[in-house]
């Protein structure tokens, strides 16, 4: 992992912090010219590829994985390869037009509500869902080590079906 990209991602969340809702993302609900602009503005060249996949991921508040985006952009003919779409996204992560939440290694989500929030993880569904940010508490935090600040802090809360039932 790019340690670099993390760093840039976390920086503008921690811009966004304050008063933000989970589903305000400014990216979504975008089509055709402004999700075009709104490329453009973040410094990635709106091609034609760029902009399927880009209206695949903000076409709504959700958590799609690369395979998922792959198959959607692909849907009625297949017109994107598969490394388009994985430098696309690392792209746009790189951007800060989306957010890359690892849930582990083999199971990467791609947000793009990139304002500060945390995550509801369920392994038995495989599903990410959001938690607005006022809904988690921290009574303490570690100190930092010395010459840091402070980047964001984001919460997985790992899940497992009710058996009970
Ligand atoms: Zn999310």
């Amino acid at each position: 992992m790019d340690s670099g990209r993390g760093q840039r991602l976390y920086w503008k969340q921690s811009k966004l912090h304050t008063g933000i809702q989970v589903n305000e993302s400014t990216a979504i609900r975008m089509s055709g010219e402004k999700l075009s602009a709104h490329l453009s503005e973040h410094g990635v060249t709106p091609t034609a590829q760029r902009l399927k996949i880009a209206t695949v991921l903000f076409c709504k508040p959700q958590h799609l994985s690369a395979e998922q985006i792959l198959a959607a952009v692909n849907r009625e003919h297949p017109v994107v390869s598969k490394a388009t779409v994985y430098n696309t996204l690392k792209l746009l992560t790189a951007k800060g037009l989306v957010r890359e939440v690892i849930v582990d290694p083999a199971r990467v989500f791609y947000d793009p509500t990139t304002g500060s929030h945390h995550h509801f993880y369920n392994a038995d569904t495989g599903e990410l869902m959001d938690i607005e940010p006022e809904q988690v508490r921290f009574a303490q935090l570690p100190q930092l080590p010395p010459g840091t600040r402070q980047d964001g802090v984001d919460v997985i809360v790992r899940l497992r079906g009710d058996n009970k039932a």
